[in-house]
């Protein structure tokens, strides 16, 4: 275990690739560049807030008692070590279904890259200050937004979900203003900022700009960087390697969203510019969990209207995606059928992954047959018996687990029903208790026929569906006692976070339903991206 200091700094994307070096911060274009030379701006109180031992062991990075001013002072972007090449990335995107031109890294700025125990990873400051990718905006980030980033990155890697990381939270001692709802009502907020991790944090909208531009030798020589260092096992460069690397960005993307629909998270800002070529849950932002199962739910409230980003159409929008990535690499493939076909692969993919990840969560075994159309239907079934009154997601996958089977032909329709109460958001209609009960003695007969029957259905259950995920309004207490001064309830967030399959009674209070007043509070269900 080493400190910042000793960290084996490298510089392999900026070497590798064309930048802009010098010309200060001030915002504009950047052709002809994969990355752009800035370094943080000073902040004037870094103070460590919050930090994950397991993202630190990943670089092999120590945090030894007295360590902290030292390693706030780095991570807040007071002081630049020497081997860093500090920079933020050039990228574009799709904002919304329309094209945006060049955004880019406006508040991040990579410090480097360190050789781990398990591959490279690129170190990055989110909130740092402006770079020339910051368009009208601060370069800044809110301690609010910021919190949500950190705890949610480590609670996703928790739950098994590909994700970039999050090793430490740094508060500025400088306020930042924000118009939280966009209604004319600024309000100083304190500032923060996160540290990430990821191999590369690349995005879609990388290969897009430089497609945009017509820089087609920048375009390739991005690729080949990406496939090299991050895809090896792909080979060397040519129009072969790129399709069967667009398949496999498009594979993994499929398993990513899968995971997503199986933990109930919804994105919320599916732009271009905020999809990991990597497949890792990247940026977050505005995004929530779901509270009552709603395939319509989106956190967003820039997306209240049109949807575009709500659970349900998470899958449809990450082909979309994946569709504008292609277009982007057709200078380097000009074969429409290879990258239909990667196309296909994320549907396949998406299929596969979802089918088995649901029926994993009610304990049974997809038989890897297209055509098992009998667990089709019971899944699309129970998902209907969710939406029909408010039924929380979480809590009433944990809860399935606990329901008599083995008692299913002789108990009573209330008491065969009667675990699934604590999902429930309202005392559920006699109506809807007998069509549970219905279903819930036809699943009795399907999971008896899993090996190990029904006995073994519990455990499996408890493994693929968390019992804490960090809903909303939970982190919104956490961030209310941060903004106060008092960071022990984000520490306890991460505690719990870490083990989100245990049922731990130390965490009760973490997996209630979501309280009334939660429904439509700022911060708990109605999220800006302005943060
Ligand atoms: P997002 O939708 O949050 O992923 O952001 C879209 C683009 O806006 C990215 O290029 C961000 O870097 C940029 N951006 C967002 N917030 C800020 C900010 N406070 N300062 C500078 N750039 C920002
Ligand atoms: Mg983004």
């Amino acid at each position: 275990m080493r400190t910042l200091d000793e960290l084996p700094w490298t510089d392999a994307f900026v070497s590798a690739l064309p930048g802009a070096r010098g010309g200060g911060v001030h915002s504009r274009q950047v052709p002809g560049a994969a990355w752009a030379e800035v370094a943080p701006s000073p902040v004037p109180a870094p103070r460590l807030l919050a930090w994950s031992d397991e993202a630190a062991a990943l670089i092999g990075l120590a945090r030894r008692p007295g360590d902290d001013d030292a390693l706030a002072a780095v991570l807040g972007g007071n002081r630049v070590v020497p081997g860093m090449r500090p920079y933020a990335l050039g990228y574009g995107g799709h904002q919304f279904g329309t094209w945006a031109g060049q955004l880019g890294d406006g508040r991040a700025i990579a410090l480097g890259e360190v050789a781990g125990p398990d591959g490279p990873w690129e170190v990055q400051l989110k909130g740092a200050g402006p770079t020339p990718y910051s368009r009208r905006a601060d370069g800044r980030a809110v301690l609010r937004s910021s919190i949500r980033e950190f705890l949610c990155s480590e609670a996703m890697h928790h739950l098994g979900v590909p994700t970039t990381r999050a090793l430490a939270l740094v508060g500025t001692g400088a306020d930042v203003v924000r118009d939280m709802f966009y209604d004319g009502r600024p309000r100083a907020e304190p500032g923060a900022i996160v540290t990430r991790l990821a191999p590369t944090f690349v995005r879609f909208g990388n290969f897009q700009l430089h497609a945009w531009r017509d820089e087609h030798a920048l375009l390739r020589a991005l690729a080949d960087h990406v496939i090299a260092r991050h895809f090896p096992e792909l080979g060397p460069p040519g129009p072969a390697t790129y399709a069967a690397w667009f398949a496999e960005v498009a594979r993994r993307t499929a398993v990513m969203v899968a995971h997503w629909m199986r933990v109930g998270f919804v994105h919320g800002v599916m732009n271009t510019d905020n999809m990991s070529i990597l497949g890792l849950t990247i940026d977050y932002g505005p995004y929530g969990w779901l509270d009552p199962f709603d395939v319509d739910f989106t956190p967003n409230t820039t997306d209240h209207a049109s949807g575009r980003y709500r659970y349900g159409n998470q899958p449809g929008v990450a082909q979309w995606n994946l569709a504008q990535l292609a277009r982007a690499l057709t200078p380097l493939v000009d074969d429409a059928a290879a990258l239909a076909a990667g196309l296909e692969v994320f549907r396949r993919t998406f299929a596969r992954s979802y089918r088995t990840q649901m029926l994993e969560k009610v304990g049974l075994t997809w038989a890897g047959v297209d055509d098992d159309e009998g667990d089709d239907v019971l899944l699309r079934e129970l998902l209907e018996l969710f939406a029909l009154e408010e039924t929380d997601f979480a809590i009433g996958f944990r809860a399935l687990a606990e329901v008599p089977l083995a008692d299913a032909a002789t108990a009573t329709d209330v008491a065969l029903v009667a675990p699934l109460a604590p999902a429930f958001y309202r005392d559920p209609a006699p109506a809807t208790v007998e069509r549970w009960a219905a279903w819930l003695r036809r699943y009795a007969a399907r999971a008896a026929r899993e090996p190990g029957g029904l006995a073994a259905r519990a455990a499996r259950m408890a493994r693929v569906n968390p019992v804490i995920v960090l809903r909303n309004y939970v982190v919104q207490r956490a961030i209310e006692a941060a903004e106060g001064g008092d960071l022990a309830p984000v520490h306890r967030l991460l505690a719990a976070a870490r083990r989100p399959y245990d049922a731990d009674p130390a965490y009760a209070d973490l997996v209630a339903r979501r309280p009334e007043w939660a429904r439509r509070a700022p911060g708990c269900s109605a999220l800006s991206c302005s943060s």
